[in-house]
């Protein structure tokens, strides 16, 4: 670990803002601001059952995932063709180079679009085009994963796995969300077995909402590499040993946990537990158009109410490095960018 020089509180947000750090956790969907959607819905002809963007903006005060979930599929009803695709990921795009974003792993959830009649090749041809043009007009690498929704059938995911290999090339990675609780990783251990053949990264969302029994039967069933959100796993000191040993990544996101209620309020968020802990944690920012926050806001916002340091704000950007599914030699890269980063600031 690279020790960092204590920083003046004061002089935290600007440190946060600055890092160079990478996002794993972002739902492409999740990134479409109410404003985007009226201007899709409007050259789409779309009809919106909402009047106008502040009261579609109004319509964010859920309460819980599934609240959340049906607005996040309200709102990406107006994506129709591949400049849709291309425009929304190359928004987020933009916002993620701005917070010093160098390296994105996007989700995408192709069932949200295929069951509307939208082709595969137009959801991934879209997207994989704004990830092409990020690395040449901003010098940001983005990769996109593949989500099954879970509240759907193992069949459904099957046919999704299907229809995507013919684009084998413009996806790294396969992972799971949507419903978490009554939707266990085990429902899909075939899903990803098959994935895991083909040589795909495997990631899935467990200890959301739900148990840290759904963590285990991720680790050990379904086989991923990442966990997303996990932040349940504090509940089992067996399974907090497991993380820490195998260093197996938490992609967290705090201002989710608090939109949805998974912490009553942002100061009492488990991050310092999990990193005290030795766990790979990262700081992601989920569905930054519907949580009230791109990835820096996730960061200043927690580290505001947690009171971390500049030591583990360095923690949180190298882990982020470290989790990514990147070359060695490209990780290396970075963590020398962050430790430049840090020492100019000092
Ligand atoms: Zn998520």
């Amino acid at each position: 670990m690279t020790p960092v020089p204590p920083i003046a509180a004061e002089r935290l947000p600007e440190l946060l803002r600055r890092m160079p750090k990478a996002e794993l956790h972002i739902h492409i969907e999740g990134s479409l601001e109410p404003e985007l959607i009226f201007e899709m819905a409007r050259r789409n002809r779309v009809a919106l059952p909402y009047a106008s963007v502040e009261e579609l903006r109004r319509a964010y005060a859920f309460t819980n995932l599934q609240s959340f979930l049906d607005i996040y599929y309200a709102g990406a009803s107006v994506l129709i063709t591949e400049r849709d695709f291309h425009d929304m990921a190359w928004a987020y795009l933009q916002k993620a180079r701005a917070d010093n974003v160098l390296h994105a792993e996007i989700f995408f959830d192709p069932q949200t679009h295929t069951a509307r009649g939208v082709a595969m090749e137009t959801v991934l041809n879209g997207l994989h085009q704004a990830c092409v043009r990020a690395q040449a007009d901003l010098g940001l690498s983005a990769s996109l994963i593949l989500c099954f929704l879970r509240h759907l059938s193992e069949a459904e995911a099957f046919e999704t796995l299907e229809a995507a290999l013919p684009l084998r090339d413009k996806f790294i990675g396969v992972g799971l969300d949507s419903s978490e609780v009554g939707h266990p990783p085990e429902k899909f251990a075939r899903v990803f077995a098959r994935c895991r053949e083909l040589g795909l990264h495997l990631v899935a969302h467990a200890g959301e909402e739900g148990p840290p029994a759904y963590v285990w039967t991720a680790l050990d069933l379904l086989k991923v590499e990442r966990i997303d959100h996990g932040v349940q796993s504090t509940k089992d000191a067996q399974l907090m040993r497991r993380l820490a040993q195998d260093r197996i990544p938490l992609t967290v996101c705090p201002l989710s946990n608090l939109k949805l209620c998974v912490f009553p309020a942002l100061g009492q968020h488990n991050l310092r537990e999990l990193l005290d802990a030795g766990l790979v944690a990262t700081v992601n920012s989920d569905d930054p158009a519907y949580f009230g926050g791109y990835l820096n806001d996730n960061f200043t916002q927690t580290f505001a109410a947690t009171g971390l340091s500049a030591q583990q704000a360095w923690q949180l950007a190298a882990n982020s490095f470290e989790a990514s599914f990147i070359g060695a030699d490209a990780k290396r890269r970075y963590r020398d960018q962050l430790d430049a980063a840090f020492a100019a600031f000092a």
